[in-house]
């Protein structure tokens, strides 16, 4: 995939020159613009509406705060609820009263104060080499910890916020001390230093570099599909295990949005949500990126749904943001 860096990107998104549309949303997005893109060509194929797109890999909060009521942004994308959270704790977003988000989100994925809102779900698994034989060892995230994994496991750094999500489940679980006590254990286990991103993790196991790694799911599916031999071979060598299935079921992370304080045209940007939340969008977000809908009415695309299904973390996503800051102390404590 490609990386657009620091570069601030522009995607002036126009249906045709002859659709002068009345209206306009600009959009401040964490999420890369081809993720983005399918969605907005569906609803502009429906809507006569203008949506501009300024992406950055990061500075959107400062951004939206430095412009202040003279900011143009409508709509706020994300991936990671913890990233979400930033714009809500600077005051940088609105309450949005809707029925529609309301009946399509979970009330676990989308704040309180309905100021943001969980769009799709990712979730963040364990993946095993397909040549290990002791793969029904591997069940839940604590299995992480035991010392039969000893030089067997990677993964990307702790710091990652991925990864610091994932440990602010556990402290969620069991408590911080607990927590902790297994991230030391996991990071005894490891096979070579944190490094690398999600892909990487499955090509050390590809590479018989190490036989376990996390993963979010949706890395799977774009490895399995890619154009690049080298990424499906990635694919090919690891199988999931979606976790803690007897338990409080796998760990879950959101991309999302929300409306921006000072939008001039936030009946559109509503519009766009809902239009997020419902049917046609809720597939895209399997097909352009094998992530999981929010919609409980929603059947996830065949190629997700073969995957399996899994019985997911139903914990309040928020308490996942609040507890990042103390997850990462225990992330630099013990050194992942
Ligand atoms: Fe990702």
């Amino acid at each position: 995939m490609r990386y657009i860096s620091a570069i601030i990107l522009t995607v002036l998104a126009t249906t045709s020159m002859a659709a002068i549309a009345k209206d306009t949303i600009n959009i401040y997005s964490y999420r890369q613009p081809f993720l983005i893109q399918p969605f907005i060509d569906a609803y502009q194929d429906k809507n006569d509406v203008t949506i501009n797109v300024i992406f950055a890999k990061r500075g959107l909060v400062q951004r939206l705060r430095a412009e202040g009521r003279n900011s143009p942004a409508d709509l706020v994308l994300t991936v990671d609820i913890a990233r979400i959270h930033q714009f809500a704790d600077a005051g940088l977003l609105q309450p949005v009263r809707s029925e529609i988000l309301a009946t399509n989100i979970p009330v676990n994925l989308r704040a309180e104060d309905d100021t943001w809102f969980g769009l799709s779900r990712r979730a963040r698994v364990i993946v095993i080499s397909k040549a290990a034989g002791d793969i029904a060892d591997l069940r839940d995230y604590e299995d992480l910890a035991d010392p039969k994994w000893q030089g067997r496991l990677c993964s990307r750094p702790g710091s990652h916020v991925y990864n610091r999500a994932l440990m602010a489940s556990m402290i969620a679980a069991h408590g911080a001390e607990a927590a902790q006590s297994w991230a030391e254990k996991l990071v005894a286990n490891l096979a070579r230093k944190p490094q690398g991103n999600d892909r990487a993790q499955a090509k050390a196991i590809f590479q018989g570099i190490c036989d376990v790694a996390i993963m979010n799911s949706y890395y799977y599916g774009n490895m399995k599909f890619n154009d690049d031999a080298e990424q499906r071979s990635w694919a090919d060598a690891i199988r999931l295990v979606f976790t803690n299935q007897a338990d409080r079921g796998n760990h879950i992370n959101i991309s999302g949005g929300g409306v921006a304080k000072h939008s001039r045209n936030k009946q559109q940007a509503v519009a766009f949500l809902e239009f997020l939340t419902g049917e046609v969008a809720q597939q895209l977000y399997g097909t352009v990126n094998y992530e999981y809908p929010v919609n409980p009415a929603v059947t996830p695309p065949a190629e997700l749904a073969s995957w399996g299904p899994f019985k997911r973390d139903k914990l309040p996503i928020e308490r996942l943001a609040e507890l990042a800051p103390q997850a990462q102390m225990i992330i630099d404590r013990v050194g992942w």
